[in-house]
């Protein structure tokens, strides 16, 4: 067991979570992917701990992370045994439920018996009592939204989760979300979209005419918001090839098309501007994110403490001026 740095707590910025008391470290940690039992359990134990000793208090998790499923909350549970217990209430941990978990109708998508069974799993690969956020993971059309939102009313309700979230829902499924959680007096924190520099997705009004940005502020739901490095295309990473060791090289999640032509020269344009703020692409690109109150806090993913301690000193970063977002806007290519 290892003692956390004294002063951790007073390291990184918080913002709240929309209208809520929970407050998360703006940049926080994503256990997708290099938590799995493929990687190292001391590898992963570094993470986390380096974390924890640099002021980040959210970590954010999956039924599905690892390979295999589960593997992550199992890593990231022996972790809180043999080195945080003692700091479990300093810290906000999520979880989620929505894509495969097990086989048959009950082991994915949004009804209540595979939403609630999945999450007690996860608190017993935990080794909690409850989580701080469950999340539906998705929007499941085969299931009525008033089920699914029942579930996280009933997680929330039973004590099993401090607070509920939905994740990658658009604006349209949120305000029929909202509504059917007002009914139930359920408060939805948390929304927790992709958003980047290059997926700008969450600013665009869809057929409800509102983004999802706007409708999330006018409820006070946060924006929790992930892959703020499009998975590593906003960094450094591929502008000399494909290095052996990254997440294009191991070819699951990052798909060689975004090494395009015109993606890489978009990069090098935006390399350039962040290299004139004084800073990396991949401390910029996070920056930019966190450049909008609405947007609470940015879960970044990260395979090594050299990347986790780049990424942090983005929150080190000047505001940006008008035109450093005009010639980002002019530089990136979604
Ligand atoms: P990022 O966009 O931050 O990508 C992380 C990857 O980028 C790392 O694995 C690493 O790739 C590379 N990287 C990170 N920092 C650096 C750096 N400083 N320099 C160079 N390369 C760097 O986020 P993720 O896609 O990992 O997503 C973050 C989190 O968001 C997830 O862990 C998860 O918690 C959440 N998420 C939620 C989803 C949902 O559906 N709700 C979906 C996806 C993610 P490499 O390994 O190649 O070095």
């Amino acid at each position: 067991m290892r003692s956390p740095a004294d002063d951790r707590l007073d390291s990184l910025p918080v913002r709240r979570v929309g209208r809520s008391g929970l407050g998360v470290s703006a940049l926080s940690l994503g256990l997708w992917q290099n938590f799995g039992d493929a990687a190292p359990a001391d590898d992963q134990r570094s993470l986390v701990l380096h974390a924890v000793d640099s002021g980040v208090v959210h970590f954010d998790l999956a039924n599905n992370y690892g390979p295999p499923p589960g593997s992550a909350e199992t890593g990231f549970g022996r972790i809180l045994r043999r080195d945080l217990a003692a700091h479990r209430h300093e810290l906000s941990i999520s979880t989620k439920a929505g894509y495969r978990q097990w086989p048959g109708p009950r082991g994915e998508g949004g009804s209540r018996g595979y939403l609630l069974a999945s999450l007690d799993q996860s608190l017993r690969r935990l080794g909690i009592d409850e989580v701080d956020i469950f999340y539906s993971h998705r929007f499941d059309p085969s299931t009525p939204l008033e089920e699914t939102i029942g579930a996280l009313d009933t997680a929330v309700r039973s004590g099993r989760a401090l607070y509920a979230g939905i994740s990658s829902y658009s604006a349209t499924r949120t305000l029929q979300a909202l509504e059917i959680a007002d009914a139930l007096g359920l408060r939805l924190t948390v929304h927790q979209p992709s958003y980047s520099l290059l997926n700008r997705w969450i600013e665009v009004p869809d057929d409800s005419g509102r983004s999802l940005v706007e409708v999330a502020a006018a409820a006070g739901t946060g924006l929790v918001t992930f892959s703020p490095l499009a998975q590593g295309l906003l960094t450094d990473r591929y502008l000399d090839g494909v290095p052996a060791d990254s997440r294009a090289a191991k070819g699951t999640s990052f798909q060689r098309q975004y090494l395009s032509e015109q993606n890489l020269a978009s990069v090098r344009s935006l390399r350039d501007i962040a290299l004139r703020r004084g800073q990396t692409l991949a401390q910029m690109a996070l920056a930019w994110c966190l450049r909008d109150e609405r947007v609470s806090a940015v879960l970044v993913g990260a395979r090594t403490t050299a990347q986790l301690d780049e990424n942090l000193a983005a929150l080190e970063a000047p505001p940006f001026s008008a035109k450093e977002l005009d010639a980002i806007d002019g530089a990136a290519v979604e």
